[in-house]
């Protein structure tokens, strides 16, 4: 009888598109964590998440804000001297978190990406006025206000369109999009 994978077993699974070595080589040096741009806003360091990750602690990696707050820059994946692709670790993470739908309700990084793909699939580019009530609506009076002065000044000097904006044959794009991205139809 098959015995089910451990959590860091399934990680692993998600990653086998990734050029990087297993999460398993990782020597806790702490390279990623001290290159990460974003780690003071993390509840767990990159280091912290893969020694996590590597202890099967799966509720606790779920619950963690970590991965929702990288900002795929690929510091790390480029800084880490055993090579481990921790940009695709939180990529990983992501659809991970979509897909067995563990993120907590309300959280915005979840519906963002959902709405970040839904635009991409409809259009072929993506469009700011679409996916900014995702988040804005969690900004102080003041920021809102301020964004939505920017957005204004932004359409009014043309560099921000109106409408949005559509690719050329983007039903070729769909039907590849549609094999790739597992939205069901989106
Ligand atoms: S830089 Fe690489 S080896 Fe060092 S802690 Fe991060 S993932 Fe592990
Ligand atoms: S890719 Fe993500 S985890 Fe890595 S350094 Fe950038 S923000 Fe941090």
């Amino acid at each position: 009888m098959a015995t089910k994978p451990s959590f860091s077993e399934e990680v692993s699974n998600l990653m086998h598109a990734s050029h990087g070595n297993p999460l398993k080589t990782c020597v806790q040096c702490g390279t990623c964590s001290g290159t990460c741009p974003v780690a003071e806003f993390m509840d767990h360091t990159p280091r912290c998440l893969i020694g996590m990750i590597n202890a099967n602690l799966k509720e606790e990696v779920l619950e963690s804000n970590t991965f929702w707050y990288c900002a795929s820059c690929f510091h790390c994946t480029v800084r880490c001297p055993k090579e481990i692709d921790i940009a695709g670790l939180m990529y990983s993470l992501k659809r991970y978190s979509i897909w067995k739908h563990t993120y907590p309700e309300g959280a915005i990084g979840p519906v963002f990406s959902e709405t970040f793909v839904k635009s991409i699939l409809r259009s072929g580019r993506s469009y700011e006025p679409v996916l900014a009530p995702t988040y804005i609506f969690s900004y102080g009076v003041r920021e809102f206000l301020n964004e939505a002065h920017t957005a204004t000044n932004l359409m009014l000097k043309g560099r921000l369109p109106v409408l949005p904006p559509r690719i050329k044959r983007l039903e070729n794009f769909k039907k590849m999009a549609n094999k790739i991205i597992p939205m069901g139809g989106a």
